[in-house]
């Protein structure tokens, strides 16, 4: 009976044995994961579940007994040590597992700061794993002085939620600008106010020189010259995809492990979905960090595996929360050279249309799911609406559709 092996059980991996079984492959399917829990989500981690306003049980994204039901077998609590292609097999808790095909849905981890500025020191956390959510957790308590390095999307919701804890947060941004590597100018001014209006002592331009502490963090020092007391930081500075097993199996790495556009690696019979994967797109190659693109992406990958061929055409989409702002991006903003504002209906509603001259690429909506859902149309049906209709706060957006 044919063997699909999955390495990774996150929300790609989970995405893919679903799709398999839904899909009616009825060989043998196994999901191994390196941490102790079943897949689950993991957006919630540096919002409603640090907030506790979720349990753990709801952050699973399928009961236990999916697994059973659909005879998957469940490896969790060991990573993968070694992956032979020649000879197609994994290796796994002194185990050696044949495979007929396999796929990578190995995620990424997060950048961590360096030993030699503190970076090891007790109470410095990154969020990642909920693991890493459960032991920050009881830091979240009223007065307590928390650190945040890196003003991207996981900084900035961790500041969210410990603002309404009463913690007293003070976020550090290298760059000029909060959010300077994923949005535009308009979008950070629009966030640094919201962020400041809840108390965060948000500072950019400024870095992080070292942690203090001997055993324990109790404060920093930044690369202005001055120090502060902190009893907690938690380091948002960005992912790395996990590629080090892929590598030593020889697959071809380029930042992530390099698929061609079904998903397929170098190497025979072995696949790459999610956060891990370095796909072609236009003329280059791009790594897609979000959920979306983890489902989409394992569930193409999970057809290929079953002898479709069919391509991975990302449409990007990505959302946060902070305090009671939702922001939704939908399509890529690289290479813009406009913005256009549009002022949205509801209590700090507003949208940031992203330009390449006439082109329409990308939206921000905040507060405003109206503006979300028709840019979103409008991008994936490769239509770019006429500039002064959009920032005409008379423009009926539904009628942009026709
Ligand atoms: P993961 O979910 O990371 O799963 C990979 C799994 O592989 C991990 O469990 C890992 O332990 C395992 N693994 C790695 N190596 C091995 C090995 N050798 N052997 C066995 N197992 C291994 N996205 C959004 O779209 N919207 C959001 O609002 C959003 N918020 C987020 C908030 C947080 C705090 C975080 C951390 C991420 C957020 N994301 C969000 C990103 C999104 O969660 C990821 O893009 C998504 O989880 C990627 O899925 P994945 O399956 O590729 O990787």
């Amino acid at each position: 009976m044919a063997h699909i092996i999955v390495i990774g059980a996150g929300q790609a991996g989970a995405s893919l044995v679903a799709k398999l079984r839904n899909d009616g492959f009825d060989g043998e399917v196994t999901l191994i994961g390196g941490e102790p829990e079943i897949p689950y989500q993991r957006p919630p981690l540096s919002k409603a579940y640090l907030l506790n306003e979720m349990t753990k049980e709801r952050l699973h994204l399928r009961p236990e007994s999916f697994y059973h039901e659909h005879n998957i077998s469940l490896r969790l609590g060991a990573d993968v040590d070694a992956i032979d292609t020649a000879n197609q097999t994994v290796s796994v808790g002194g185990e050696t597992l044949s495979y007929d095909q396999l796929a990578l849905t190995t995620g990424s981890s997060p950048r961590r700061l360096p030993a030699q500025i503190g970076g090891d020191l007790e109470n410095v956390f990154t969020v990642r794993s909920l693991a890493d959510a459960d032991a920050m957790a009881p830091h979240f308590r009223n007065g307590a002085r928390l650190l945040i390095v890196g003003g991207g999307y996981i900084g900035l919701e961790a500041a969210a939620v410990a603002s309404k804890f009463d913690v007293e947060v003070t976020l550090v941004e290298m760059a000029d600008r909060i959010l300077s590597r994923v949005a535009a100018k308009e979008t950070s001014d629009y966030f640094r106010a919201l962020h400041k209006s809840h108390g965060v002592n948000i500072h950019e331009g400024k870095g992080l020189k070292r942690l203090l502490g001997e055993k324990h963090v109790t404060g920093a020092e930044f690369t202005d010259g001055t120090q502060q007391d902190f009893d907690f930081v938690i380091v948002g500075v960005g992912i790395m995809p996990s590629t080090s097993l892929a590598e030593a199996a020889g697959i071809e790495i380029d930042n992530g492990i390099k698929t061609d556009n079904t998903g397929r690696t170098s190497a025979p019979n072995v696949w790459a979905a999610g956060d891990c994967a370095s796909l072609p797109l236009n003329d280059g190659r791009i790594r897609l960090e979000s959920v979306p693109n983890a489902i989409d992406m394992a569930e193409i990958v999970a057809g290929n595996m079953m002898g479709a061929s069919n391509e991975y055409i990302p449409k990007v989409w990505f959302w946060s929360d902070q305090y009671d702002v939702k922001l939704q991006i939908a399509g890529l903003n690289t290479g813009y050279n406009r913005i256009v504002t549009r002022k949205g209906e509801h209590e700090h509603a507003m949208s940031h249309w992203y330009f390449k001259d006439d082109k329409l690429l990308a939206v921000d909506a905040m507060n405003d799911s109206r503006a979300y859902m028709i840019a979103k149309r409008l991008i994936e049906a490769g239509k770019s609406p006429d500039i002064a209709a959009i920032e005409n706060p008379e423009t009926n957006l539904k009628s942009l559709l026709k």
